[in-house]
Protein backbone atom coordinates (compact mmCIF):
# COMPACT_ATOMS: atom_id res chain seq x y z
CA UNK A 1 0.00 0.00 0.00
CA UNK A 2 1.14 3.01 -0.83
CA UNK A 3 0.17 6.54 0.87
CA UNK A 4 0.63 10.10 -1.52
CA UNK A 5 0.58 13.08 0.66
CA UNK A 6 -1.23 15.67 -1.94
CA UNK A 7 -1.42 19.54 -1.50
CA UNK A 8 -5.23 20.52 -2.90
CA UNK A 9 -4.76 24.23 -3.59
CA UNK A 10 -7.99 25.62 -3.53
CA UNK A 11 -8.01 28.89 -5.75
CA UNK A 12 -10.58 31.57 -6.80
CA UNK A 13 -13.53 31.91 -9.18
CA UNK A 14 -14.31 28.30 -10.58
CA UNK A 15 -11.73 27.03 -8.25
CA UNK A 16 -13.90 25.93 -5.23
CA UNK A 17 -15.67 23.65 -7.35
CA UNK A 18 -13.33 22.23 -8.74
CA UNK A 19 -11.38 21.53 -6.01
CA UNK A 20 -14.35 20.31 -4.48
CA UNK A 21 -14.74 17.45 -7.40
CA UNK A 22 -11.07 16.67 -7.10
CA UNK A 23 -11.08 15.93 -3.07
CA UNK A 24 -13.88 13.64 -3.72
CA UNK A 25 -12.41 11.99 -6.81
CA UNK A 26 -9.08 11.22 -4.36
CA UNK A 27 -11.27 10.54 -1.19
CA UNK A 28 -13.30 7.79 -3.21
CA UNK A 29 -10.22 6.33 -4.27
CA UNK A 30 -8.23 6.53 -0.93
CA UNK A 31 -11.72 4.25 0.34
CA UNK A 32 -12.16 1.95 -2.64
CA UNK A 33 -8.51 0.71 -3.11
CA UNK A 34 -6.49 -1.17 -0.97
CA UNK A 35 -3.27 -0.41 -2.57
CA UNK A 36 -3.47 3.53 -3.11
CA UNK A 37 -4.17 6.15 -0.61
CA UNK A 38 -3.71 9.79 -0.31
CA UNK A 39 -3.52 11.89 2.41
CA UNK A 40 -5.11 15.43 0.72
CA UNK A 41 -3.88 18.89 2.73
CA UNK A 42 -6.64 21.76 1.63
CA UNK A 43 -4.71 24.94 1.35
CA UNK A 44 -5.46 28.42 0.24
CA UNK A 45 -4.01 31.22 -2.07
CA UNK A 46 -5.36 33.57 -4.64
CA UNK A 47 -7.59 36.19 -4.45
CA UNK A 48 -9.59 34.70 -1.57
CA UNK A 49 -6.37 34.09 0.42
CA UNK A 50 -5.18 37.77 -0.29
CA UNK A 51 -8.07 39.24 1.40
CA UNK A 52 -8.35 36.63 4.00
CA UNK A 53 -5.24 37.02 5.22
CA UNK A 54 -3.15 39.79 3.25
CA UNK A 55 -1.02 37.40 0.97
CA UNK A 56 -2.06 35.69 -2.21
CA UNK A 57 0.35 33.02 -0.98
CA UNK A 58 -0.07 32.72 2.95
CA UNK A 59 3.44 31.11 4.29
CA UNK A 60 1.56 27.95 5.85
CA UNK A 61 -0.04 26.91 2.20
CA UNK A 62 3.80 27.17 0.84
CA UNK A 63 5.21 25.16 4.08
CA UNK A 64 2.00 22.67 3.65
CA UNK A 65 2.50 22.83 0.02
CA UNK A 66 6.59 22.15 0.86
CA UNK A 67 5.45 19.05 2.67
CA UNK A 68 3.77 17.62 0.27
CA UNK A 69 4.81 14.96 -2.87
CA UNK A 70 3.06 17.13 -5.68
CA UNK A 71 0.24 19.94 -6.14
CA UNK A 72 -3.20 19.86 -7.43
CA UNK A 73 -3.51 23.54 -7.91
CA UNK A 74 -7.09 25.00 -9.03
CA UNK A 75 -7.14 28.40 -11.06
CA UNK A 76 -6.32 31.51 -9.13
CA UNK A 77 -7.72 35.00 -10.46
CA UNK A 78 -6.06 38.13 -10.57
CA UNK A 79 -3.17 37.25 -8.60
CA UNK A 80 -2.38 34.30 -10.18
CA UNK A 81 1.09 35.60 -10.65
CA UNK A 82 1.91 35.84 -7.29
CA UNK A 83 1.23 32.08 -6.80
CA UNK A 84 1.74 29.95 -9.78
CA UNK A 85 4.65 32.21 -11.08
CA UNK A 86 6.25 32.28 -7.37
CA UNK A 87 5.09 28.10 -7.00
CA UNK A 88 7.31 27.50 -10.46
CA UNK A 89 10.42 29.46 -9.61
CA UNK A 90 10.38 27.85 -5.96
CA UNK A 91 10.11 24.64 -7.34
CA UNK A 92 12.33 25.15 -10.60
CA UNK A 93 8.91 23.48 -12.14
CA UNK A 94 10.92 23.99 -15.88
CA UNK A 95 8.49 21.74 -17.57
CA UNK A 96 4.48 22.69 -18.58
CA UNK A 97 3.35 19.92 -20.46
CA UNK A 98 -0.63 20.69 -22.38
CA UNK A 99 -2.04 17.87 -23.72
CA UNK A 100 -5.22 18.44 -26.26
CA UNK A 101 -6.99 15.75 -27.98
CA UNK A 102 -10.42 15.69 -29.92
CA UNK A 103 -13.21 13.31 -27.96
CA UNK A 104 -16.17 11.40 -29.15
CA UNK A 105 -19.51 13.94 -28.93
CA UNK A 106 -17.33 17.16 -28.20
CA UNK A 107 -17.91 19.86 -31.05
CA UNK A 108 -14.82 20.91 -32.35
CA UNK A 109 -13.30 22.45 -35.58
CA UNK A 110 -11.46 19.55 -35.89
CA UNK A 111 -11.17 15.87 -35.99
CA UNK A 112 -8.73 12.98 -34.69
CA UNK A 113 -5.95 15.03 -32.61
CA UNK A 114 -3.44 14.03 -30.05
CA UNK A 115 -1.27 16.54 -29.54
CA UNK A 116 0.91 17.27 -26.85
CA UNK A 117 2.27 21.15 -26.19
CA UNK A 118 5.91 21.49 -23.87
CA UNK A 119 6.43 24.86 -22.83
CA UNK A 120 9.75 26.06 -21.16
CA UNK A 121 8.48 27.24 -17.99
CA UNK A 122 11.03 29.17 -16.28
CA UNK A 123 12.11 31.88 -18.96
CA UNK A 124 11.17 34.44 -21.36
CA UNK A 125 9.34 37.63 -20.86
CA UNK A 126 7.34 35.53 -17.95
CA UNK A 127 10.67 36.33 -15.78
CA UNK A 128 8.68 39.99 -15.74
CA UNK A 129 11.90 42.14 -16.29
CA UNK A 130 10.36 45.01 -17.08
CA UNK A 131 11.70 49.15 -16.60
CA UNK A 132 10.34 51.94 -17.55
CA UNK A 133 13.48 53.90 -19.77
CA UNK A 134 11.34 56.86 -19.46
CA UNK A 135 7.51 58.36 -18.77
CA UNK A 136 6.54 56.78 -21.81
CA UNK A 137 8.68 53.87 -22.38
CA UNK A 138 8.67 50.51 -21.06
CA UNK A 139 11.34 48.07 -21.53
CA UNK A 140 10.82 44.28 -21.47
CA UNK A 141 14.06 41.83 -21.26
CA UNK A 142 13.69 38.30 -22.88
CA UNK A 143 16.09 35.25 -21.31
CA UNK A 144 16.75 32.39 -23.18
CA UNK A 145 19.39 29.92 -21.78
CA UNK A 146 21.21 27.13 -22.83
CA UNK A 147 20.43 25.23 -19.76
CA UNK A 148 16.64 25.61 -19.69
CA UNK A 149 16.45 24.81 -23.56
CA UNK A 150 18.28 21.69 -23.17
CA UNK A 151 16.10 20.41 -20.35
CA UNK A 152 12.98 21.24 -21.70
CA UNK A 153 14.19 19.85 -25.50
CA UNK A 154 14.89 17.08 -23.14
CA UNK A 155 11.36 16.36 -21.52
CA UNK A 156 9.73 17.06 -24.71
CA UNK A 157 12.00 14.75 -26.90
CA UNK A 158 11.56 11.90 -23.59
CA UNK A 159 7.41 12.47 -24.27
CA UNK A 160 7.72 12.37 -28.16
CA UNK A 161 9.98 8.77 -27.72
CA UNK A 162 6.63 7.63 -25.50
CA UNK A 163 4.10 8.40 -27.63
CA UNK A 164 3.40 7.30 -31.34
CA UNK A 165 3.35 10.37 -33.58
CA UNK A 166 7.23 10.12 -32.42
CA UNK A 167 7.31 13.88 -33.93
CA UNK A 168 8.35 17.04 -31.85
CA UNK A 169 8.04 20.40 -33.87
CA UNK A 170 10.09 23.22 -32.47
CA UNK A 171 8.02 26.38 -32.20
CA UNK A 172 10.48 29.59 -32.56
CA UNK A 173 10.63 33.05 -34.51
CA UNK A 174 14.15 32.91 -35.19
CA UNK A 175 13.91 35.41 -37.80
CA UNK A 176 13.19 38.09 -35.36
CA UNK A 177 14.43 36.75 -32.16
CA UNK A 178 18.13 36.13 -33.73
CA UNK A 179 20.07 35.41 -31.13
CA UNK A 180 17.59 33.94 -27.99
CA UNK A 181 15.55 31.62 -30.22
CA UNK A 182 18.57 30.98 -32.59
CA UNK A 183 20.07 29.36 -29.16
CA UNK A 184 16.93 27.58 -28.67
CA UNK A 185 16.57 25.65 -31.31
CA UNK A 186 20.05 24.79 -31.93
CA UNK A 187 20.35 23.74 -28.33
CA UNK A 188 17.12 21.65 -29.38
CA UNK A 189 18.95 20.19 -32.42
CA UNK A 190 21.78 18.82 -30.35
CA UNK A 191 19.20 17.34 -28.42
CA UNK A 192 17.71 15.89 -31.30
CA UNK A 193 20.45 13.69 -32.31
CA UNK A 194 19.98 11.77 -29.44
CA UNK A 195 16.58 10.84 -30.73
CA UNK A 196 17.17 9.45 -34.05
CA UNK A 197 13.70 7.48 -34.51
CA UNK A 198 11.85 11.22 -33.37
CA UNK A 199 11.28 13.44 -36.46
CA UNK A 200 12.40 16.83 -36.25
CA UNK A 201 10.73 20.12 -37.91
CA UNK A 202 11.08 23.47 -37.15
CA UNK A 203 8.09 26.52 -37.28
CA UNK A 204 7.98 29.60 -37.26
CA UNK A 205 4.77 31.11 -34.36
CA UNK A 206 2.83 32.55 -36.59
CA UNK A 207 3.07 29.57 -39.25
CA UNK A 208 2.05 27.39 -36.09
CA UNK A 209 -1.05 29.20 -35.15
CA UNK A 210 -2.30 29.00 -38.40
CA UNK A 211 -1.66 25.47 -39.24
CA UNK A 212 -3.24 24.23 -35.73
CA UNK A 213 -6.51 25.64 -37.33
CA UNK A 214 -5.96 24.47 -41.13
CA UNK A 215 -4.40 21.02 -40.32
CA UNK A 216 -3.78 20.32 -36.55
CA UNK A 217 -3.74 16.59 -37.23
CA UNK A 218 0.12 17.43 -38.12
CA UNK A 219 1.44 18.16 -34.95
CA UNK A 220 1.98 15.31 -32.16
CA UNK A 221 4.66 17.14 -29.59
CA UNK A 222 4.95 21.00 -29.86
CA UNK A 223 8.26 22.41 -28.21
CA UNK A 224 8.38 25.76 -27.33
CA UNK A 225 9.23 28.58 -25.02
CA UNK A 226 7.31 30.27 -22.83
CA UNK A 227 4.97 33.12 -24.25
CA UNK A 228 4.49 31.29 -27.90
CA UNK A 229 3.73 27.85 -25.74
CA UNK A 230 1.00 29.88 -23.37
CA UNK A 231 -0.75 30.93 -25.98
CA UNK A 232 -0.09 28.08 -28.73
CA UNK A 233 -1.59 25.32 -25.96
CA UNK A 234 -4.94 27.57 -24.97
CA UNK A 235 -5.67 27.89 -28.90
CA UNK A 236 -4.52 23.75 -28.99
CA UNK A 237 -7.28 23.63 -26.44
CA UNK A 238 -10.05 25.37 -28.21
CA UNK A 239 -9.44 23.62 -31.87
CA UNK A 240 -9.83 20.39 -29.92
CA UNK A 241 -13.03 21.17 -28.12
CA UNK A 242 -12.88 23.56 -24.67
CA UNK A 243 -10.89 25.21 -22.29
CA UNK A 244 -12.74 23.40 -19.97
CA UNK A 245 -11.22 19.96 -20.87
CA UNK A 246 -7.83 21.13 -20.82
CA UNK A 247 -4.89 19.92 -18.00
CA UNK A 248 -1.35 21.32 -17.34
CA UNK A 249 1.43 19.38 -15.81
CA UNK A 250 4.15 22.09 -14.20
CA UNK A 251 7.13 19.56 -13.24
CA UNK A 252 10.72 19.46 -12.07
CA UNK A 253 13.23 17.29 -10.64
CA UNK A 254 11.47 16.91 -7.63
CA UNK A 255 8.48 18.37 -7.19
CA UNK A 256 5.25 18.62 -9.89
CA UNK A 257 2.06 21.26 -9.92
CA UNK A 258 -0.85 20.06 -11.71
CA UNK A 259 -3.86 22.39 -12.69
CA UNK A 260 -6.37 23.13 -15.25
CA UNK A 261 -5.35 25.18 -18.68
CA UNK A 262 -7.97 28.02 -17.57
CA UNK A 263 -8.34 30.74 -15.69
CA UNK A 264 -10.98 31.11 -12.63
CA UNK A 265 -13.55 31.48 -15.20
CA UNK A 266 -15.53 34.69 -12.89
CA UNK A 267 -18.01 34.37 -15.22
CA UNK A 268 -19.56 31.31 -14.16
CA UNK A 269 -18.09 31.03 -10.80
CA UNK A 270 -20.97 29.40 -8.15
CA UNK A 271 -23.16 28.40 -10.66
CA UNK A 272 -22.15 24.90 -10.62
CA UNK A 273 -22.02 24.57 -14.42
CA UNK A 274 -17.93 24.46 -14.78
CA UNK A 275 -16.76 21.12 -17.19
CA UNK A 276 -14.37 19.65 -14.14
CA UNK A 277 -12.79 17.65 -17.11
CA UNK A 278 -10.16 19.68 -17.19
CA UNK A 279 -9.12 18.83 -12.96
CA UNK A 280 -9.80 14.79 -13.83
CA UNK A 281 -7.34 14.67 -16.85
CA UNK A 282 -4.95 16.99 -14.13
CA UNK A 283 -5.41 14.44 -11.70
CA UNK A 284 -4.59 11.76 -14.40
CA UNK A 285 -1.27 13.49 -14.96
CA UNK A 286 -0.40 13.77 -11.29
CA UNK A 287 -0.96 10.13 -11.20
CA UNK A 288 1.55 9.39 -14.34
CA UNK A 289 4.08 11.65 -12.65
CA UNK A 290 3.71 9.70 -9.59
CA UNK A 291 3.98 6.35 -10.81
CA UNK A 292 7.02 7.34 -13.09
CA UNK A 293 9.11 8.59 -10.14
CA UNK A 294 7.54 5.36 -7.31
CA UNK A 295 7.55 2.87 -9.87
CA UNK A 296 3.95 2.22 -8.96
CA UNK A 297 1.93 0.43 -11.20
CA UNK A 298 -1.30 0.33 -9.11
CA UNK A 299 -1.42 4.45 -9.97
CA UNK A 300 -0.52 4.22 -14.13
CA UNK A 301 -3.23 1.78 -14.62
CA UNK A 302 -5.27 4.48 -12.34
CA UNK A 303 -4.19 6.74 -14.79
CA UNK A 304 -5.84 4.95 -18.00
CA UNK A 305 -8.83 4.08 -16.34
CA UNK A 306 -9.66 7.41 -15.47
CA UNK A 307 -8.74 8.39 -19.66
CA UNK A 308 -11.17 5.49 -20.42
CA UNK A 309 -13.79 6.91 -18.23
CA UNK A 310 -13.59 10.17 -19.61
CA UNK A 311 -13.57 8.52 -23.13
CA UNK A 312 -16.61 6.22 -22.40
CA UNK A 313 -18.77 9.25 -20.71
CA UNK A 314 -18.58 11.67 -24.11
CA UNK A 315 -19.08 8.40 -26.33
CA UNK A 316 -22.33 7.86 -24.21
CA UNK A 317 -23.10 12.15 -24.51
CA UNK A 318 -22.99 12.66 -20.92
CA UNK A 319 -21.57 15.72 -20.71
CA UNK A 320 -21.51 19.46 -19.19
CA UNK A 321 -23.27 22.30 -20.73
CA UNK A 322 -20.24 23.65 -22.00
CA UNK A 323 -19.91 20.97 -24.19
CA UNK A 324 -23.28 20.65 -25.43
CA UNK A 325 -24.25 18.50 -22.40
CA UNK A 326 -27.09 18.82 -19.30
CA UNK A 327 -25.26 17.68 -16.35
CA UNK A 328 -24.10 20.08 -13.72
CA UNK A 329 -19.93 20.30 -12.32
CA UNK A 330 -21.44 17.84 -9.40
CA UNK A 331 -23.60 15.33 -11.59
CA UNK A 332 -20.49 14.82 -13.93
CA UNK A 333 -18.42 14.63 -11.25
CA UNK A 334 -20.36 11.77 -9.93
CA UNK A 335 -20.89 9.71 -13.24
CA UNK A 336 -17.03 10.14 -13.64
CA UNK A 337 -17.23 8.24 -10.42
CA UNK A 338 -19.48 5.81 -11.38
CA UNK A 339 -17.88 4.68 -14.98
CA UNK A 340 -14.78 4.58 -12.96
CA UNK A 341 -15.96 2.64 -9.93
CA UNK A 342 -17.34 0.05 -12.90
CA UNK A 343 -13.69 -0.12 -14.51
CA UNK A 344 -12.50 -1.61 -10.62
CA UNK A 345 -9.86 -0.82 -7.99
CA UNK A 346 -6.66 -2.49 -7.19
P1 LIG B 1 -7.16 33.74 -17.33
O1 LIG B 1 -6.99 35.13 -17.84
O2 LIG B 1 -6.50 33.49 -16.03
O3 LIG B 1 -6.86 32.67 -18.33
P2 LIG B 1 -10.06 34.07 -17.66
O4 LIG B 1 -11.09 34.04 -16.57
O5 LIG B 1 -9.86 35.29 -18.44
O6 LIG B 1 -8.71 33.56 -16.95
P3 LIG B 1 -10.51 31.48 -18.47
O7 LIG B 1 -10.95 31.24 -17.09
O8 LIG B 1 -9.26 30.79 -18.87
O9 LIG B 1 -10.34 32.98 -18.72
O10 LIG B 1 -11.68 31.01 -19.42
C1 LIG B 1 -12.28 31.76 -20.44
C2 LIG B 1 -13.74 31.37 -20.51
O11 LIG B 1 -13.87 29.97 -20.78
C3 LIG B 1 -14.43 31.59 -19.19
O12 LIG B 1 -14.93 32.89 -19.13
C4 LIG B 1 -15.51 30.53 -19.16
O13 LIG B 1 -16.70 30.99 -19.74
C5 LIG B 1 -14.92 29.41 -20.02
N1 LIG B 1 -14.37 28.33 -19.15
C6 LIG B 1 -13.15 28.29 -18.58
N2 LIG B 1 -13.01 27.18 -17.86
C7 LIG B 1 -14.16 26.49 -17.96
C8 LIG B 1 -14.65 25.24 -17.42
N3 LIG B 1 -13.90 24.45 -16.61
N4 LIG B 1 -15.88 24.86 -17.76
C9 LIG B 1 -16.66 25.60 -18.56
N5 LIG B 1 -16.27 26.77 -19.10
C10 LIG B 1 -15.03 27.22 -18.80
Amino acid sequence: MTTYEISLLVGDGIGPELSLCAAEILQYIHDKSARIKFKITRVEAGDNAKQKYGNALPIDTFEEIKKSQACLKSPVGESAADVVLVLRRYFDLYANVRPSKNYANVPSISKNVDLVTVRENTEDLYLGWEFLSDDDTVISLRKISRNASKRIAEHAFKIANSRKGKKVTIVHKSNVLRLSDRMFIDTSKEVSKRFPNIEFEEMYVDACSMELIRYPNRFDTILTTNLFGDIISDEAAQVTGSIGLAPAANIGDNFAMFEPVHGAAFDIAGKNIANPTSFILAIKMMFDWLGEKYHDNDILELSINFEKSIDELFTKNVKTKDIGGSLSTLEFNQKFLNILNDKGFS
